[in-house]
């Protein structure tokens, strides 16, 4: 238990560097962590995650710069998963899948977040994880990715296509039931989101990141799945 609460934030640090990385190559994998700021390596006290956070008040010992807060927020998240394996029972999907897809989502939604669009290096990164970890349900890859492409031709203002993405690889990798309730769930929050800014803030125009309302649903279905199976949803 004490390993996975360090293990869990390393990794949600290390697929959130990758985000950046403009050239991937497999050297990345052996390369020491280094500051965002004046890229000077970190030293290892200092790569513990939450604590260093800390520790170093939010600023970083080499250059004396802010760190990025959405480390200490990522690295906390990335904590849940301990939370829904150990006390939500579940029998949605095997341990693996769940950390690989909640690990994934946290890090593209906060990137969303940051950036509106999507690494696409790190979405082929998690499809190869898929690929390899998860059962996969092709048929219903199939069936979603085409409806999917097609609500992207006909509505393609509505849409980013880097979710599209995301909502093909959550059909390869999740069963079609839970998969439905994560498109359902992620609609209804965005769409509650998207009508507050448009009642409060009267702006139409507004782009609104969908990946965090993915990661949101992700995290409902995870709380609410045994209800919907049992409670006569
Ligand atoms: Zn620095």
């Amino acid at each position: 238990m004490v390993t996975l609460l360090l293990i869990y934030p390393i990794l949600f640090s290390f697929l959130y560097q990758l985000c950046f990385v403009e050239k991937l190559e497999l050297s990345y994998l052996t390369l020491r962590s280094r500051c965002d700021d004046c890229l000077k390596e970190i030293r290892l006290l200092e790569l513990i995650p939450v604590l260093s956070f800390i520790f170093l008040r939010g600023t970083s010992s080499c250059c004396n710069r802010k760190i990025n807060i959405f480390y200490l927020i990522g690295e906390l998240l990335s904590l849940i998963p301990l939370f829904y394996i150990f006390y939500v029972p579940h029998n949605l999907i095997d341990n693996a899948t769940l950390l690989l897809i909640y690990l994934f989502l946290l890090v593209l939604a906060i990137y969303d977040l940051k950036t509106y669009t999507v690494p696409l290096h790190v979405i082929v990164v998690f499809a190869i994880c898929i690929c390899f970890i998860t059962p996969l349900h092709i048929m219903s890859f199939l069936f979603v990715t085409s409806l999917l492409h097609v609500f992207y031709i006909l509505f393609h203002n509505a849409i980013g296509y880097g979710d599209i993405i995301i909502f093909s690889l959550l059909a390869l990798a999740l069963p079609s039931i839970e998969f439905s309730i994560i498109l359902l769930f992620t609609f209804i929050c965005g769409g509650l989101f998207a009508l507050f800014i448009l009642l409060v803030f009267h702006n139409e125009s507004s782009k609104i990141p969908l990946i965090p309302f993915i990661y949101l649903a992700f995290n409902i279905t995870l709380l609410t799945y045994q209800n919907f199976i049992f409670g006569g949803f």
